[in-house]
C-alpha cells in the first residue's frame, strides 16, 4: 500500500460547479517557488503526483487545481493510439514530469486551435489558439534545470498546465457562445 489513500486527497476545484468554494485558487497567479522545497511544497507534490497518478485519461495537471496555491505541475505524453487517431499533432512524448516554476517562449508566432477540456471546468469542451512550437524550462524537485523544445500536443499541453500556474483557465481563451458539452464533442467526433 501506498501512504497516501485516495480519500486523503485533496477534491478538484471546478470552477463552474456551484459546490465549489474555494474557486479563487484557479484565478490566482502563483508564486515562484524558492529552493530548498520546505515541507509544505514537498507535501504538495506528493499530493498532486497521487492525484494524477489516480486518473486513467489524464496527461496533466497544475496544483491550483487541487486547491494549492504552488506554480508546479505534473505532467506525461506517452504513445497512445488514441491519441494518434484523435490528435493529428501528436509526435512529442514526454515521460511522467514534475515541474517547478515552468515557464515557455513561443518559438514562432504560428498557433494551432484545437479541443481542449480541463478538471477544472466542469462538462465544457472548446478548441483554443495554442502555440505550435514552444521552448521551456522548468526544476525538477531536485533543483535540476530541465529545458527542452516541444511541438504540437505536448506544445499544447505545457501552455494549459503553466496557464493554470498564472491563473487562466482554457475556456479564458474561448468565447462562451463556442463552447460545448463532452456530450456534443463525442457526437461530433463520431460523426466526423
Ligand atoms: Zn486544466
Amino acid at each position: 500500500m501506498i501512504q497516501s489513500s485516495s480519500s486523503s486527497l485533496p477534491p478538484y476545484v471546478v470552477i463552474n460547479d456551484p459546490t465549489c468554494e474555494k474557486t479563487d485558487v484557479l484565478k490566482t497567479p502563483t508564486e515562484t517557488i524558492v529552493f530548498p522545497l520546505d515541507d509544505e511544497t514537498l507535501k504538495v507534490i506528493r499530493d498532486l503526483e497521487a492525484k494524477f497518478d489516480q486518473e486513467d485519461n489524464c496527461a496533466g495537471l497544475a496544483a491550483p487545481q487541487i486547491g494549492y496555491h504552488k506554480r508546479i505541475i505534473i505532467l506525461a505524453l506517452e504513445e497512445d493510439e488514441d491519441l494518434k487517431q484523435n490528435r493529428p499533432d501528436f509526435s512529442d512524448t514526454l515521460p511522467k514530469s514534475i515541474w517547478i516554476n515552468p515557464s515557455f517562449t513561443p518559438l514562432s508566432p504560428e498557433k494551432t486551435t484545437d479541443w481542449e477540456a480541463c478538471f477544472s471546468v466542469k462538462d465544457l469542451v472548446g478548441r483554443v489558439a495554442r502555440f505550435t512550437e514552444i521552448a521551456y524550462e522548468a526544476w525538477t524537485p531536485e533543483e535540476e534545470k530541465v529545458k527542452g523544445k516541444a511541438k504540437g500536443l505536448l506544445a499544447r499541453l505545457i501552455q494549459h498546465e503553466i496557464d493554470h500556474l498564472n491563473g487562466i483557465l482554457f475556456i479564458d481563451h474561448v468565447p462562451e457562445s463556442e463552447l460545448i458539452t463532452r456530450e456534443e464533442y463525442y457526437r461530433r467526433r463520431d460523426e466526423e
